[in-house]
């Protein structure tokens, strides 16, 4: 791609679009930069651009599109945003910063996506392949942009990535060697109009892949069948719940992984130390991609029994007067509250609330009704989640997080859980989720 006196538009300035400006200003391209919020509050890498003579700050409205040739957006920058909506309408290329990485990417790429499950698999498989001896970069929305990797002397094997939905709407020649396709439950609907929309859009991840490529997809997902037939690349399935005819399954206390014709492999479950059948299914995935790049058995076997999960998704935060609590604040849709509820065998407490994202909570009731003892409804949202999950399930609501806790551990008894899955964004109280997450652990400390 020739970036010379092109009049570029990137859209955001976090961490990802400041790279992208960089990478292409360096290629000689007249770069305009915009994001919703002032210079002051821009990416503090910004500082490292802000004086280049390519660079331009353009207002955040169309009229940034005048004279363009490209646009390129941000991660987070949803499909429907104003400014890409009349790119668009103006027939300006859109192209997502994957897709700029990808066109000068020089190593096969691994690639995750899903509603959930992203980070931590792509967390994993990233250990996994380096437990294994190979030299892998991990980017994508994990944290380190790909475009960045993409302007290095890449010295790398592979390029394991986390992809998001946003990502795939402006992809056009993306072709991932592996390509995860984890989940799809209600996330970002109101960003894409509808969920078969959602859907095709995630399922853009295999649309490329050729014959020699890996689609590795959820066998339990309603849309199996229609988003595994038609894809070129050889179809690989997961499942917690039965067999599969080629891939990995879930038997007993045994991970079977069926290759192709008669030979197949076992895995002992118990080498999984992270909690819940949804990241049993994190493991499955994580487990076939590396097999597929060469990584053995055995250091396979090693790496996840060594990998103890991440942050903020149901990680054990304390135990008070025989309570224990979870801190599950990355679990920000309803589809990651079900399987945080799944995890406990017992009844919990369940915080839930925070900035609604048009969930579905009407669609929890049964669990709620099977697996919380009593729900804390907090934040923005409490109304309108009280409305949603009816009166079965007893409930409090309370305007803050700091008041749900303490409600939850006034109704608690020893030998109870107290789950923190808010289901919700956290930016009516919070910075992000991390920000909540650190808060809810704090004052559990302090209880
Ligand atoms: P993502 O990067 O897709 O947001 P994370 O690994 O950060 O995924 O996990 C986000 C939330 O989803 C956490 O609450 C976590 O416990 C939950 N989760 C993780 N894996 C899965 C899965 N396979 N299915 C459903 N929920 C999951």
């Amino acid at each position: 791609m020739d970036f010379q006196d092109k009049k570029i538009v990137v859209l955001g300035m976090g961490k990802t679009g400041i790279a992208a400006a960089r990478f292409l200003g360096s290629r000689g391209a007249r770069v305009t930069v915009t994001d919703e919020k002032k210079p002051e509050l821009w990416d503090a890498q910004y500082g490292d651009i802000a004086h280049e003579k390519w660079l331009e700050i353009g207002a955040y409205n169309a009229g940034i599109l005048n004279g363009a040739d490209m646009v390129i957006p941000s991660p987070g920058i949803p499909p429907y945003n104003e400014i890409l909506t009349a790119a668009v309408a103006r027939k300006i290329h859109v192209l997502s910063e994957i897709e700029l990485a990808y066109r000068f990417l020089q190593q096969p790429v691994l690639a995750v996506t899903g509603t959930n499950g992203k980070t931590t698999t792509v967390s994993l498989l990233g250990e996994i392949m380096a437990g294994a001896g190979k030299e892998v970069f991990v980017g994508g929305n994990i944290g380190n942009p790909l475009i960045e990797y993409a302007g290095s002397s890449q010295k790398k094997d592979f390029v394991v990535a986390e992809i998001s939905s946003f990502q795939l709407q402006w992809v056009e020649k993306f072709r991932p060697f592996v390509s995860i396709l984890l989940n799809v439950t209600c996330d970002h609907v109101n960003y894409h109009g509808s969920f078969d929309e959602y859907r095709r859009v995630k399922a853009r991840i295999f649309a490329n892949q050729k014959e020699t490529d890996f689609a590795i997809l959820n066998a339990e997902d309603p849309a199996y069948a229609a988003m595994s037939s038609g894809l070129k690349a050889m179809v690989f399935a997961f499942s917690s719940a039965g067999e599969v005819q080629q891939g990995m399954y879930l038997q007993d206390d045994t991970l079977i992984f069926r290759m192709s014709g008669e030979s197949r492999e076992e895995y002992p479950l118990d080498m999984i130390k992270i909690p819940g059948l949804h990241n049993v299914e994190n493991v499955m995935a994580a487990v076939m991609a590396a097999r597929f790049c060469g990584c053995s058995r055995a250091s396979i076997i090693d790496s996840v029994a060594g990998f103890r999960g991440l942050p903020h998704r149901i990680e054990f935060a304390g135990e008070k007067k025989g309570i224990r609590f979870f801190d599950d604040s990355k679990g920000t849709n309803v589809g990651s509250v079900v399987r945080a509820l799944d995890t406990f065998p017992e009844p919990v407490i369940l915080l839930l609330g925070g900035r609604d994202k048009d969930g579905d909570f009407d669609t929890l009731k049964p669990n709620l009704a099977q697996k919380a003892k009593k729900v804390i409804l907090f934040g923005e949202a409490r109304d309108r989640i009280g409305a949603l999950i009816g009166a079965d399930v007893p409930a409090d609501k309370r305007p803050t997080l700091r008041e749900a806790i303490s409600s939850a551990y006034e109704n608690a008894a020893a030998g109870d859980v107290i789950l923190l899955s808010p289901g919700c964004a956290s930016f009516d109280e919070f910075q992000n989720y991390k920000e909540r997450g650190n808060f809810f652990k704090e004052v559990v400390r302090n209880l």
